[in-house]
């Protein structure tokens, strides 16, 4: 047997024009919030157009935490959010003392079930989080009604969705409260770490803008450049530190102009395991209702099915021996002790989401793997099956 290199879950894709940029920023003496920054969320906001506007940020944690702390979220409020998702979806709310409402998800898309908010609605309700899993959008116009209905707002955790269409519009155009995309070093574009919220929404925007560094009136670079005394500002409210800094932007600045080729060859590598895995007992990732919608295809995420005669946890042991990372999205939150215990949830109450979790595998899917490596891939799959 030739030995062969391990092939990573992930990895990001950097070029030298990042590495310039970020020398650049290294080199002029501004390395926090600042001119890249400023160009980052303009870009930003031009990519996804709709006349939205756009906030860098240090995480889309954070993120989420201001757009949910800008439309009111307090203490004692619900916020309804899918049990399929990574624990910051939930773990914002509880940040200002609210509570995460955790409902199961469909089982064909493992996106949010619009069934089940209807169900956990209750006078309490303010806020929905939908999150377009692996990048694939949620029922985005049931999700919209049933906030214009019980007027509740709607922060979309897009942490897998750029660049994802919904009947043709972009996520983070739809009309939201707020969309809220991750920049995290496996997402499909990274700053190391970083985020950013987007809304249409002028007045969430300049609360987002002021919360994001101390509650402070102006920012260190707009005191720089403005004519006032550059030592002067003022605190409105407690506000937190979550700014993106320049270096962090200066990297974001050029994957945003890679993001069409970054798209073009997952939907590529997406289509190949599509056809290559048809036939196994495997489930593999739902599709865009409408044809003629994008999937971001952040993760490639299928599931055993029992004729499959192996484990999840096996399979990706034997993967692991034949040198291939695999991941898993997600360890629900119900099963996670602090909201396990925190509000009383058992398996039996997220049963979609549950034997999601189960059976489910993340095949390595990222623009640095090679056809060679996805070939290799594939054999592994299809001997560990037995096809
Ligand atoms: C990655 C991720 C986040 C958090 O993103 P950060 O930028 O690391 O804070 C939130 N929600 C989901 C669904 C994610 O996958």
């Amino acid at each position: 047997m030739t030995e062969q290199k391990f092939l990573p879950f992930a990895l990001p894709d950097i070029g030298e024009e990042e590495i310039n940029e970020v020398v650049d920023a290294l080199r002029s003496g501004w390395v926090t919030t600042g001119p890249k920054t400023k160009q980052f969320e303009a870009d930003f906001a031009h990519f996804l157009g709709g006349g939205v506007e756009a906030i860098a940020v240090n995480s889309a944690t954070a993120g989420l935490h201001l757009a949910l702390e800008a439309v009111g979220i307090g203490p004692g409020d619900e916020v309804i959010v899918p049990s399929y998702t990574f624990t910051a979806t939930a773990e914002v709310v509880r940040y200002l003392g609210a509570h995460p409402v955790v409902v199961d998800v469909d089982p064909v898309t493992l996106n949010i079930s619009p069934a089940a908010i209807r169900a956990a609605l209750t006078d309490k309700t303010k806020a929905i989080m939908p999150v377009h899993f692996a990048g694939l959008a949620c029922d985005m116009d049931a999700i919209l009604a049933i906030a214009r209905e019980h007027k509740l707002k709607v922060i979309e955790d897009a942490a897998h969705a750029l660049p994802t269409t919904y009947q043709g519009q972009l996520i983070g155009t739809l009309g939201s409260d707020a969309t809220v995309f991750s920049f995290y070093a496996n997402k499909t574009m990274t700053t190391g770490e970083g985020g950013m919220v987007v809304s249409k929404d002028k007045d969430l925007i300049a609360r987002c803008k002021v919360m994001r560094l101390h509650g402070i009136s102006r920012d260190a670079f707009d005191r720089y450049v403005s004519k006032t005394p550059a030592w002067f500002y003022e605190v409105v409210a407690p506000g937190f530190k979550y700014n993106m800094p320049d270096i962090a932007a200066a990297m974001g600045l050029h994957q945003l102009k890679k993001i069409g080729r970054f798209h073009q060859q997952r939907e590529a590598m997406a289509a190949r395991y599509d056809r290559e895995l048809a036939g196994l007992p495997l489930i593999l990732p739902a599709r865009p209702a409408l044809a003629t919608d994008q999937h971001a295809w952040h993760l490639y995420p299928v599931r055993l099915q029992p004729e499959a005669g192996v484990s999840r946890d096996d399979f990706i042991v034997r993967m692991a021996e034949k040198g291939i990372g695999c991941s898993v999205h997600f360890i629900p939150l119900h099963r996670h002790p602090v909201w396990r215990d925190g509000y009383q949830l058992k398996n039996a109450d997220f049963p979609v989401a549950d034997a999601a979790f189960e059976a489910e595998v993340t095949l390595p899917l990222y623009t640095r793997m090679t056809d060679a490596d996805q070939t290799r891939v594939i054999a592994a799959v299809r001997e560990i099956l037995g096809a």
